[in-house]
C-alpha cells in the first residue's frame, strides 16, 4: 500500500518549487503519494514566520496542526525557510510521521533547488519507512549520514544510496515496490534535476503553476514586462517590422496571464499599457522628425517601416489605455 505523505510549507510560499517537485516525484513512482495541503489549509503554516525555528516548536505546531486539520495525516513534512537552532537543517519524529527541513542554505551546497527538496522528501520518506534506523555520525555518502558538516549534504545528493549496515538495517520494512521507488525512480528524478539544473531552471519558470504564490507576484510582473520589451525590441531590431515586435510583446503578456491563475486581469491589464506605450512609437519618432513609412520600404531606406497603417491612428494607444484600466479595475473588484 502506497505511503500518502502532506508536504505542507512553514513561515514563506515556498508551493511553487514545492509543486514543481512533488509533481515530478509523483509522477516517477507508485509507492509514495505526495499531496499539498488542501486549498483551505494551504495558507495555515505560513503565518508561522520565524528567522530561526527551535525543533521542538515545530513539531508543536505540526501536532496542532494535524489534530485542527483533521482527516488521515499520518505523515506530514514541512518546508521552512528559516534557520534551525543548533546548525540543524531538518529532523524527524519518524514514528510519528513528522519530519521537517529547511532551505535556508538550499544553494550553498548543491545546484537545483528543486533537487535539494526533492533529496529531503526522499530523505524523510525514507525514515517514514524504517523509523528504527538512526542516523550514523560518521559520512558514507548514505540516506542516514548525520551531516553535521554540511557540505557532505552535497555528497549525500550525489551518491543517493545507503551503506551496508543500514541496507541491512532497512530490511524488515522494505518491499520491492519501496525499493524501485526510492533507489531506482525517485533517486533517478533528484540525479536529472541536479545534472539539468540550468535547463529545469528554464524549464519550471515557464510552468504553470497551480499553488497561490503572490509572492512571486510582484516580480512576476516586472519580469514579464522587462521580458517582453526586450523581445519585442530584439525582434524589432533583427526583422526591422514594427507590428511584429508589438506581437511579440503581446503574446509574453498572454503568457504571463495564463501563468498564474492570480490577479490575472491585472497583469493583462499592465500589459496592454506597455503595449499602448510601444504602438505610440511611430508617432513619437514622427513628431521627433524619423519617419516610419507604410508599406514596403524601398532598398536603402532607412526609415523605420509599418505594415498596417493602423498606427498611424492616433487613437489607437489610447483605446489600449482604456482597455488595460477596464482590466485593472474588473481586477480590484475581483480581489
Ligand atoms: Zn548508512
Amino acid at each position: 500500500m502506497a505511503y500518502v505523505i502532506e508536504v505542507i510549507a512553514l513561515g514563506q510560499n515556498q508551493y511553487p518549487y514545492i509543486e514543481t517537485v512533488i509533481n515530478l516525484l509523483n509522477k516517477s513512482q507508485e509507492e509514495f503519494i505526495y499531496r499539498l495541503p488542501p486549498e483551505r489549509l494551504l495558507k495555515n503554516g505560513l503565518s508561522f514566520s520565524l528567522s530561526r525555528y527551535k525543533k521542538e516548536d515545530v513539531y508543536e505546531w505540526l501536532e496542532k496542526y494535524r489534530q485542527a486539520a483533521k482527516g488521515n495525516r499520518r505523515f506530514v513534512i514541512a518546508i521552512l525557510k528559516g534557520e534551525i537552532d543548533n546548525n540543524f537543517f531538518g529532523g524527524s519524529k519518524a514514528k510519528l510521521g513528522l519530519a521537517y527541513f529547511s532551505t535556508n542554505k538550499k544553494n550553498l551546497f548543491n545546484k537545483s533547488p528543486y533537487a535539494y527538496i526533492a533529496y529531503f522528501i526522499i530523505r524523510y520518506s525514507l525514515k517514514f519507512v524504517s523509523p528504527e534506523v538512526k542516523n550514523h555520525e560518521d559520512t558514507r555518502g548514505c540516506f542516514y549520514d548525520y551531516m553535521g558538516y554540511k557540505p557532505d549534504i552535497g555528497e549525500s545528493l550525489k551518491s543517493l544510496r545507503l551503506c551496508d549496515e543500514c541496507s541491512l538495517k532497512i530490511q524488515p520494512n522494505f518491499n520491492e515496490e519501496i525499493y524501485d521507488s526510492i533507489f531506482l525512480k525517485m533517486s533517478k528524478v533528484i540525479k536529472r534535476l541536479e545534472l539539468w539544473w540550468w535547463f529545469y531552471k528554464i524549464k519550471f519558470w515557464f510552468a504553470p503553476q497551480k499553488a497561490p504564490n503572490e509572492q512571486v507576484d510582484n516580480s512576476w510582473l516586472f519580469t514579464s514586462i522587462s521580458l517582453g520589451i526586450a523581445a519585442s525590441l530584439l525582434v524589432f531590431y533583427l526583422s526591422g517590422w514594427f507590428e511584429l515586435s508589438l506581437i511579440i510583446f503581446l503574446v509574453v503578456g498572454i503568457y504571463v496571464f495564463l501563468h498564474n491563475p492570480k490577479r490575472r486581469y491585472f497583469r493583462l491589464g499592465a500589459t496592454l499599457f506597455g503595449f499602448a506605450a510601444l504602438s505610440g512609437i511611430p508617432r513619437i519618432s514622427a513628431a521627433m522628425g524619423y519617419k516610419m513609412t507604410s508599406g514596403n520600404p524601398e532598398v536603402g531606406n532607412e526609415d523605420w517601416f509599418l505594415k498596417l497603417d493602423v498606427f498611424d491612428e492616433p487613437l489607437l494607444p489610447i483605446a489600449f489605455v482604456i482597455a488595460g484600466i477596464i482590466l485593472m479595475t474588473f481586477d480590484r473588484k475581483e480581489n
